[in-house]
C-alpha cells in the first residue's frame, strides 16, 4: 500500500450513492476497513454490484493487481444498522443534501459513535457550523468534501465550522492525504471553495440557453474546445445529478440571503420535479444507457 493508514480502526462511510461509494472504494483501496450504511439491503446490493464492476475495470486495465477487487471488496462491511458505527475512528457522512437529515444523522452518530471519533460531512454546501450547531461535540465535526468521481478526482476541501478543533482539522487532512489526496484548508462559507467559484459555470450556462443565445450542446463544446474543461455545465450537471446541484444551488443562495446570482433556475427544478436526475437515472441534459 503506497500511503500509511492514519489509524487501524474501521472507518465509516454513511450514504452508499454516487459519493458514499467512491469514498469507500478508494479507502478501502487504501487499505481501511469500511463499514458502509445505507438505509436498505437492497440500496447496499446495488451499490456493491457498482463497486465491483469498477473494481474489475481498474484490475483489467491494470491499474489494481490481479485478485486485488476480491480483496478491496472484502475490506468493504455493508450495514443497513447504524449501531454498526460504534467502532469507527471516522464517519463520513454522505447522505442527501438537506440540512435537517444532516444534523439529525449527525445527532444519532454522536450517540453511538466512539467519543473520539472524528464526524465528517461530505456536504458541498451546507455549513458545517450549522450540521455540528445540534451536537454536543461540535469540536469533533468537520467537512471532508470530495470531488465527483471520487476516484479520480484528486481534491479534498477539508472545511472547520465555527467549533471545529484544529486536532480534528489535522487528522481529517492526514486521513484525506493518506487516500492520496491533496487538501484545501478553508473555513466555513456557502459553497467553501469549489462550489462556490462553479455556481457561476452551472447558472450562467442555464441562463444562456434560458435566453436563447445558444444550446446546451454549443455550450458544452465550447467549454470543452475553448476552455479546456473537462466536461461543459450541462454534461457535468448530468455527472454530479441534478438534484443534487439544486440542492446545491438552493442552500447556497439561502446562505448568502438570496444574492441575486446564485439563484437557482427553474430549468433545474422542473428537471428534478420530472425525475430526470442526470446520468442515475439515465436522463438528464443528455441521454444515458442504463
Ligand atoms: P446520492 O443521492 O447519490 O446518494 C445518497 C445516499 O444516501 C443514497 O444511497 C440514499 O439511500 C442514502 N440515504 C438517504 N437517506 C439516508 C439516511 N437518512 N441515512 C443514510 N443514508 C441515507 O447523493 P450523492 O450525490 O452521493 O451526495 C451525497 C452528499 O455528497 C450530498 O451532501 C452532496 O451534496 C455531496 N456531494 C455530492 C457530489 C456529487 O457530484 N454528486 C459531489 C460532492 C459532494
Amino acid at each position: 500500500m503506497a500511503n500509511r493508514l492514519v489509524t487501524t480502526q474501521p472507518i465509516g462511510v454513511l450514504g452508499a450513492g454516487t459519493m458514499g461509494i467512491g469514498i469507500a472504494q478508494v479507502a478501502a483501496q487504501t487499505g481501511y476497513t469500511v463499514r458502509l450504511f445505507d438505509l436498505s439491503d437492497d440500496v447496499l446490493g446495488k451499490a456493491l454490484a457498482k463497486l465491483r464492476v469498477a473494481l474489475e475495470k481498474l484490475e483489467q486495465k491494470g491499474k489494481l493487481a490481479a485478485g486485488e477487487t476480491e480483496l478491496v471488496l472484502g475490506r468493504i462491511l455493508p450495514t443497513s444498522t447504524l449501531d454498526s458505527l460504534s467502532d469507527v475512528a471516522l464517519v463520513i457522512e454522505a447522505a442527501p443534501e438537506k440540512i435537517e437529515l444532516k444534523r439529525s444523522i449527525f445527532a444519532q452518530l454522536e450517540g453511538i459513535c466512539p467519543p473520539d471519533a472524528v464526524l465528517a460531512s461530505n456536504t458541498s454546501s451546507i455549513p458545517i457550523t450549522a450540521i455540528a450547531g445540534g451536537v454536543k461535540t461540535p469540536e469533533r465535526v468537520v467537512g471532508l468534501h470530495f470531488f465527483n468521481p471520487v476516484p479520480l478526482m484528486k481534491l479534498v476541501e477539508v472545511i472547520s465550522g465555527m467549533h471545529t478543533s484544529a486536532e480534528t482539522v489535522a487528522w481529517a487532512d492526514a486521513f484525506a492525504t493518506s487516500l492520496g489526496k491533496t487538501t484545501a484548508k478553508c473555513i466555513d462559507t456557502p459553497g467553501f471553495i469549489v462550489n462556490r467559484v462553479a455556481r457561476g459555470y452551472y447558472g450562467e450556462g442555464l441562463r444562456l440557453v434560458q435566453e436563447g443565445v445558444a444550446t446546451m450542446e454549443q455550450i458544452d463544446k465550447l467549454a470543452r474546445l475553448e476552455g479546456n474543461f473537462r466536461m461543459g455545465p450541462f454534461e457535468l450537471m448530468d455527472l454530479i445529478g441534478i438534484d443534487v446541484n439544486l440542492s446545491v444551488s438552493q442552500s447556497v443562495y439561502q446562505a448568502t440571503y438570496e444574492e441575486q446570482r446564485y439563484r437557482p433556475n427553474p430549468i433545474q427544478e422542473r428537471m428534478v420535479q420530472a425525475g430526470d436526475f442526470g446520468r442515475k437515472t439515465g436522463r438528464g441534459f443528455y441521454r444515458y444507457d442504463q
